[in-house]
């Protein structure tokens, strides 16, 4: 174990002997709703995931988000962009009976297309910053670096074969078209991401009702833009649980390391580490994801 590693390990372990996972789960958790939100996790770790989580809570699909809780606590699995490894997950989620929500975005997958930051070269331009600026502006330096989002390059997404191979176990939604930050669009792009999206992803398998905020960036526009869209749901990157009383538009989520170990996944669904980023990112003590 590297040094960060070992330090994440003894603090799991403390907050575990301290009782603080236990004390969260009874008493913030309780039967409400944590949807967790993963990326492009290896099968093994999710497998562990999944283990432990059976063994603490019930295992939902999205769509039961609003039925009346049974007194445990239940948990809705959620994977971001549609990432091609997602592929290798079929079988973990068919061993554990998990129907998890895949958001895609719909002008990547099915395509060999790249998710923008995963673009040579978006790493050592900086993809915090890139977030940053304006969609044109974003989008013009990506330019110059070769980078153009509707032209195929190398896939970096899953394929029209893998998507309808999972479709049977996996509920696919809608990321956008091409995952810009939505609160750095012009009205006329945020509107159109959101809108064409729902069409696209609706016309690969048939529906789409639910909606996540790329990066978890949205304001009072984007959530009366996806309401006008006709969608049913919108989850965010703020910290917390849901239950009847959570604004549909606003779901809360618990954001966790694809690769973490047993133990510091168990911390994870505390919600405490991201508080404290969050907070120490000038996002507030209510867990609410830092904006710009
Ligand atoms: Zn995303």
């Amino acid at each position: 174990m590297d040094h960060k590693t070992l330090l994440k390990d003894m603090l799991a372990r403390v907050a575990i002997a301290s009782g603080i996972v236990y004390a969260t789960r009874a008493l913030l958790w309780r039967d409400r709703v944590a949807i967790l939100l993963y990326h492009d996790p290896d099968p093994q770790t999710l497998d562990a995931h999944l283990a432990y989580l059976k063994t603490i809570c019930d295992l939902i699909p999205l769509e039961d988000l609003h039925k009346p809780g049974n007194g445990r606590p239940r948990a809705v699995i959620t994977l971001d962009d549609g990432h091609a490894g997602n592929a290798q997950l079929l079988p973990i989620f068919v061993k554990h009976g998990v129907r998890p929500t895949i958001f895609l975005c719909s002008r990547i997958v099915g395509r060999p297309r790249t998710h923008w930051w995963l673009y040579p070269g978006a790493e050592h331009a900086g993809i915090e910053r890139l977030k940053r600026e304006t969609n044109d502006q974003r989008l013009a330096e990506l330019e110059v670096l070769g980078f153009h989002q509707d032209v195929d390059d190398r896939a970096t997404g899953l394929t029209f074969e893998q998507i309808d191979a999972m479709r049977v176990q996996v509920d696919f939604q809608s990321h956008t078209c091409f995952h810009p930050i939505l609160t750095r669009c012009s009205d006329d792009e945020c509107g159109d991401e959101i809108r064409r999206s729902k069409r696209e992803i609706a016309e690969l398998v048939g529906s789409c009702e639910h909606f996540a905020y790329p990066n978890g960036n949205y304001g009072t526009r984007e959530l009366e833009y996806v309401k006008a869209a006709g969608y049913k749901t919108a989850r965010t990157c703020d910290v917390g649980w849901n239950d009847m009383h959570t604004d549909p538009f606003r779901l809360r989520t618990l954001i966790i390391s694809d690769h973490a170990p047993v133990r510091w996944f168990a911390l994870q669904l505390t919600g405490i580490p991201r508080l404290i980023a969050y907070w120490r990112a000038g996002g507030g003590l209510r867990g609410r994801f830092p904006q710009f």
